[in-house]
């Protein structure tokens, strides 16, 4: 069996829905070439009955198996949630272009948990539209250094061998070498796009997290090693790669568990090779932790966290346990080579300062990141989804 066929095989998918006008789509196409033995259900409502203010649990489970293809009618390019909190947080001029939302994978912690209203996976099939945005975007702001990610409320790459979008968006992006195109997932699923042409402006990243949070807590996903397999298929192929740690889990023994996932990626990755490490620290919405308890029970270090709430309306971590940990990475990192490039995801002024000693702007590599960037004509700003910052 060949790689991508391999992923594909690990891919669950119980029932594929189709939007009338999405029948003739190339999406479809490739999604119903790939699961040849799934009936296509034709389903021009939300399928599985209308949209509701909160989940079951059930059927928040359910929602990771069935799949929606269906045409998006609003503007899919949008500034990361993070810059629309910038009095209280440090934001890192990422733009999000979403393609779809749900994700098959299931973290305890995940915050769609805390708004996702549909029973199934969304993949947007009108492709050339969210395109078509970036060209007109492109046309005036193409000499910027945008950064534009697609994991925001979905995994960039999970479901990916079935629709094979990070194709047509690497191809898009060799056209504008100022622009970065950033995958971020909990995948493996690179072997897709390995051999597209690239402009040399994709990052495909990773959220990483020791191997017993990852086993414990983050349901579905490659586990660890095969993340790092697939980061350095990546380097091998000169696409740039970036970790996030994020969410970081407080935990017995956290200092051991953290120590090991930093030596791990310093002893696979030089700090040539990894284009920005990131860290975040658990944090989640309040009215989440219902759904969290039922469906994980207090045996998950999340549901059973002391959390506080924060600026934002997040529950975190106390200010003190939170800098303990970022220092405690940064400091292993640093005990490695000094030349990591490292920084706060979603995190306050003051948590910086703390950590890093400096702002973002004061550090050398990350300036160009977090330079304020005109506001945009297309943009739009979301309010459901300020609340908690790029996924997966
Ligand atoms: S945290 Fe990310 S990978 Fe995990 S379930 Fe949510 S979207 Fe998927």
């Amino acid at each position: 069996m060949n790689s991508v066929l391999q992923s594909v095989s690990k891919i669950q998918i119980d029932r594929l829905f189709v939007h009338p006008e999405a029948l003739d789509t190339v999406i479809c196409q490739r999604v119903a070439a790939a699961l040849p033995d799934l009936p296509i259900e034709m389903a021009e409502q939300t399928p599985l009955g209308p949209e509701r203010d909160r989940l079951s649990a059930d059927e928040y489970v359910r929602s990771k198996r069935s799949l929606w293809l269906t045409p998006f009618r609003g503007t899919f390019f949008k500034r990361c949630p993070g810059a629309t909190q910038k009095k209280v947080l440090n934001c890192c001029n990422y733009h999000v272009l979403n393609l779809g939302s749900q994700c098959n994978f299931d973290c305890s912690y995940c915050y769609l948990q805390s708004y996702l209203q549909h029973k199934t996976l969304k993949i947007y099939t009108n492709v050339d539209s969210a395109l078509a945005e970036l060209r007109e975007m492109a046309q005036e702001h193409g000499h910027l250094p945008f950064r534009v990610g697609t994991g925001e409320i979905m995994d960039s790459l999970s479901l990916d061998p079935l629709t094979l979008v990070s194709r047509d968006l690497i191809a898009f992006f060799a056209n504008y070498p100022k622009w970065t195109l950033e995958f971020k997932t909990k995948s493996d699923f690179v072997d897709q796009f390995l051999d597209a042409p690239h402009a040399g402006n994709v990052v495909v990243s990773w959220s990483v997290n020791p191997a017993e949070i990852v086993n414990r807590e983050e349901h579905g996903t490659a586990r660890l090693a095969e993340r790092l397999a697939a980061a350095r298929r990546c380097r091998n192929r000169g696409f740039q790669i970036a970790f996030h740690l994020d969410p970081m889990i407080y935990f017995p023994d956290w200092q051991l568990h953290y120590a090991e996932l930093v030596d791990q990626i310093t002893s696979q990755f030089s700090p040539d090779d990894v284009n920005v490490i990131s860290m975040g620290a658990l944090r989640f919405q309040p009215e989440q932790r219902f759904l969290m308890k039922e469906r994980f029970g207090l045996k998950s270090l999340v549901t059973s966290a002391e959390m506080w709430p924060s600026e934002g309306g997040k529950l975190r971590y106390d200010f003190q346990i939170r800098n303990q940990m970022f220092d405690f990475v940064i400091q292993r990192f640093r005990g490695h080579n000094s030349r990591w490039r490292i920084f706060l995801c979603m995190e306050t002024p003051e948590t910086w300062i703390q950590s890093l000693q400096q702002t973002p702007m004061q550090v050398e590599g990350l300036r160009d990141l977090f330079r304020p960037l005109p506001k945009l004509a297309l943009e739009t700003e979301v309010a459901t989804q300020v609340t908690n910052g790029v996924q997966s």
